[in-house]
């Protein structure tokens, strides 16, 4: 059985693909809002990244636990029902993350990546940006 009800587990999906998802909004404004300056969507870089700082050379995605597999995240868990279809797609995405990270590393880029369950506290999600963008870790 599915851990999360049908609603539950259609809302998580919902929040993890395409672009304008409000996580991203909530990272973007959270940035502006502490001075920083990003564009979004450079075509030619790895990735499509959803924010890059080109003045600090850092690129920041924002990731859906769920579909990039967020290691030891309660959102992350994989359905029980097909479960071989989900192994397989989500362990695609993961493999092709890790590889647009490394072509991301290789180019000079600092690379954060933000999880949708780490941008309810705010607070914490300051503080990492600033940690990240500063490189003060
Ligand atoms: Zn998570």
């Amino acid at each position: 059985m599915d851990i999360f009800s049908k609603r539950k587990r259609s809302e998580i999906m919902s929040h993890v693909s395409g672009s304008n998802t409000k996580p991203e909004l909530i990272v973007r404004s959270t940035l502006h809002k502490m001075g920083y300056r990003f564009s979004l969507y450079r075509n030619d870089l790895p990735g499509k990244p959803d924010i890059i700082l080109p003045k600090y050379k850092k690129i920041i995605f924002i990731h859906g636990c769920f579909w990039h597999g967020h290691k030891n995240c309660p959102r992350a868990k994989r359905p029980s029902t097909n479960s071989k279809f989900w192994e397989k797609k989500l362990d695609e995405n993961i493999t092709r993350d890790e590889q647009i990270l490394k072509k991301l590393e290789k180019l000079g880029w600092g690379v954060l990546i933000i999880w949708t369950c780490e941008i309810k506290r705010i607070e914490a999600l300051q503080k990492k940006l600033v940690n990240f963008i500063e490189e003060m870790e």
